[in-house]
């Protein structure tokens, strides 16, 4: 198995990013590991803020992560604080929302192996989770993976507690895949969907925040800029905008 080197960056800051231009990605903060995705997308230059609650999920955001953790509880939260239907209005607005692992689940159209009781879901993306899918096997390991917009590249995962992708919609790329043998588990299928993509959004079963690696990160946020609207060009009659005014009063 290769070595991936873990890190967790809880102890680093978020960068103050406030260029106008900037994509602006919210990042669920229920629980679990939002704060690593947030220094690592401020670090690519996007203004990163916490969603801790309906109006934090406003217009001005271009993007939004949800992050891993445990999703039976993310649901329950979201439930009490009455984000689930603002977080599926957002998913269905088409702007671009990454889940990884918990975030996935929580994603995800169906999901296998739910606690007793059930769990609520955001839904959207067309596929079949299956919860914990290591079992107690290899619960948590790390490998690295390659990517369809990286090729060649090994690009390090961790997993901890992870699901896999049992089942994908027509409209649901895959991304990458994981070789069952190459971290010690027999399976009839001998590469199981890991990442995956559906338009706008991208479910992934592992941790790419926990890593030195940010390429699924990069990835993300080039499909948030590509979404964004383009800004509003100023009306060449508008008497503020005109430069030679501004010269004039310059001097
Ligand atoms: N097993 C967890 C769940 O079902 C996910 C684990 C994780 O996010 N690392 O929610």
């Amino acid at each position: 198995m290769a070595e991936v080197r873990t890190v967790t960056n809880l102890a680093a800051t978020v960068t103050t990013v406030t260029s106008s231009d900037a994509p602006a990605i919210g990042v669920l903060a229920l629980q679990g590991g939002f704060h690593e995705h947030m220094v690592m997308l401020s670090k690519l230059g996007a203004k990163v803020t916490e969603v801790r609650q309906v109006q934090d999920l406003d217009a001005k955001l271009d993007g939004l992560v949800v992050p891993g953790g445990e999703s039976t509880t993310m649901g329950h939260l979201a439930e009490r604080l009455g984000l689930l239907e603002p977080l599926r209005a957002f998913v269905a607005s088409g702007r671009p929302v990454m889940g990884t692992c918990a975030g996935l689940i929580f994603l995800a159209n169906e999901v296998l192996g739910q606690k007793e009781g059930g769990q609520e879901l955001v839904g959207g993306l067309d596929v079949s989770v299956q919860r914990n899918f290591f079992g107690s096997q290899v619960d948590s390991f790390e490998t690295t993976l390659s990517a369809t917009f990286a090729p060649g590249l090994a690009i390090p995962a961790v997993f901890i507690r992870a699901p896999v992708i049992t089942r994908k919609g027509a409209k649901v790329e895959v991304l990458s895949q994981l070789d069952v043998k190459s971290v010690g588990l027999v399976s009839d299928t001998a590469q199981l969907p890991v990442a995956v993509q559906q338009g706008s959004l991208l479910g992934i079963a592992f941790h790419p925040e926990l890593t030195e690696d940010d390429g699924w990160h990069r990835h993300f946020v080039s499909m948030v800029k590509t979404a964004m609207p383009m800004p509003i060009p100023v009306a060449s009659g508008a008497k503020k905008a005109s430069p030679a005014k501004k010269q004039r009063t310059r001097k």
